[in-house]
């Protein structure tokens, strides 16, 4: 492998950048028009302006990326995460003009991108899913659905089988209300993903978000590197993480795990990957895969040592896996705080120039940030500005790191969610260890 395009923007490109660097391949960044100051275009080898600020115009801009590692001869074209990580039209167009996807087959994001093909995917391969439809409700047959509903019992969760980003959903708590509400969806999904197809899912109430991290190479060989739990979610965002999950036992882990790499094993599943599951009294439910390394990527290779986007690098470019599975090892603890440039209260985006900024540091603790001083965030792109993660020997010294440099962290000029997260952080119930995801909601509708 000898230059990456690096196709995205922020603290994934710089992410990417400097995993380059450790491995000695070059780098180019592709920016928009607003993007020219991001510290990963000024560190890197080569940049590309690839269009103005839209979005559309610029990150999803496919003949303008194409073009660009075609001018500066690049091998390969990281996609991060987001943009257009999960497009299978996309791995399919790098790779027809000759450039290697950093990522599984577009097969395989095909597959896993609609939510019925994977659950039917999963099931194949002993994944446990949500008891549910098992695939897409009849269109004209009104009587089956109702049938379907009475079989799965209510509540229900209708979802779109293109759907992402939380939306495309809707609960349904009586059958009165369920035609309506199918309708409703199937209207809601051809409108945002352009495919009317719906399925029904038992609805969980009181579920944590637990997820599997995976990684496997062109050899056949997959393994997995224990889970997240990210139940602390706003809006279906996350905005805590951390490993290993509270309470989850090694003989569940290994076997939740084991299947994942089994799935993927089967599909031939290549690079990295999520599995995330819903867990309720002490059972797992596979919700959705995602076929590309995620934000919350740091806290495993904190508690594993792996470097996950140098292994993503590593398995495209043909190379076998660095480690076995009986190599690797849970050890400590580690937690993200995502930073957003946003409004504490209303949680609105705010962008600004940054006047000041001061990172913290000291034993175990990570910033994986874009952002210094004089920086200005645009307003056109998501609102995170980095991730602070702490690592210990155990929760409680993680969660204690993670106070301190919460503490230390200055980023003058904006308002920042640091405030939110130093709450989140002091709360008891987060303390004990295992809230479910409405819980941030109901602990913001209090305050
Ligand atoms: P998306 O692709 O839009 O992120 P997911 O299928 O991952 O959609 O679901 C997003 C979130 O919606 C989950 O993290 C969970 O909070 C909620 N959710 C999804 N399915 C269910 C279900 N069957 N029961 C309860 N909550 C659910």
């Amino acid at each position: 492998m000898q230059k990456i395009l690096i196709a995205n923007r922020g603290e994934i490109a710089l992410r990417i950048l400097r995993a380059c660097r450790e491995l000695d391949i070059r780098s180019v960044a592709v920016h928009s028009a607003a993007d020219r100051e991001l510290k990963h275009v000024r560190l890197a080898d080569e940049s590309v302006c690839i269009g103005p600020n839209s979005v559309t115009e610029s990150y999803l801009n496919i003949p303008a990326l194409i073009a660009a590692a075609e001018v500066t001869d690049s091998t390969a074209i990281h996609p991060g995460y987001g943009f257009l990580s999960e497009s299978a039209d996309f791995a399919e167009r790098v790779e027809q003009s000759g450039f290697i996807f950093i990522g599984p087959p577009p097969g395989c994001i095909r597959t896993m991108g609609d939510k019925v093909s994977a659950i039917q995917a999963m099931k194949e391969t002993g994944v446990p899913c949500v008891p549910g439809s098992g695939g897409p409700i009849p269109e004209d047959d009104p009587d089956e659905a109702l049938r379907i509903a009475a079989t799965i019992g209510y509540p229900i969760m209708i979802k779109a089988a293109a759907g992402g980003g939380g939306r495309g959903m809707r609960v349904v708590r009586s059958e009165a209300a369920l035609l309506n509400a199918i309708s409703l969806t199937r209207n809601e999904a051809q409108n945002a993903f352009g495919d009317s197809t719906v399925y029904m899912e038992k609805y969980l109430e009181k579920p944590r978000h637990i997820e599997f991290q995976v990684l496997a190479d062109r050899h056949g060989n997959a393994i997995h590197l224990g889970e997240r739990d990210c139940s602390m979610q706003r809006r279906h965002q996350k905005v805590v993480e951390e490993a290993p999950a509270p309470g989850i036992t090694e003989a569940q882990r290994q076997e939740i795990g084991e299947r994942c790499a089994e799935a993927c094993r089967q599909m031939g599943y290549v690079g990295a990957g999520t599995f995330e599951f819903l867990y309720e009294k002490g059972e797992f439910y596979f919700i959705e895969m995602n076929t590309r390394i995620q934000v919350e990527h740091p806290v495993t290779e904190m508690v594993t040592g792996c470097d996950l986007v140098a292994e993503q690098i590593r398995v495209a470019a043909g190379e076998p896996l660095s480690w076995r599975q009986d190599e690797i090892r849970i050890q400590g603890h580690a937690v993200e705080c995502r930073i957003n440039a946003e409004d504490p209260k209303t949680l609105m985006p705010c962008p600004g120039t940054i006047d000041h900024f001061h990172a913290p540091g000291g034993p175990g603790v990570r910033l994986d940030s874009h952002v210094y001083t004089g920086y200005t965030v645009p307003p056109y792109y998501d609102s995170m500005i980095g991730k602070l993660i702490t690592h210990g020997a155990n929760r409680e010294s993680a969660l204690a790191r993670m106070r301190t440099a919460l503490s230390e962290i200055v980023i003058g000029g904006i308002r920042t969610n640091v405030s939110l997260q130093q709450d989140i952080i002091a709360d008891a119930a987060f303390r004990t260890g295992g809230t479910d995801i409405h819980y941030l909601e109901k602990k913001l509708a209090l305050d």
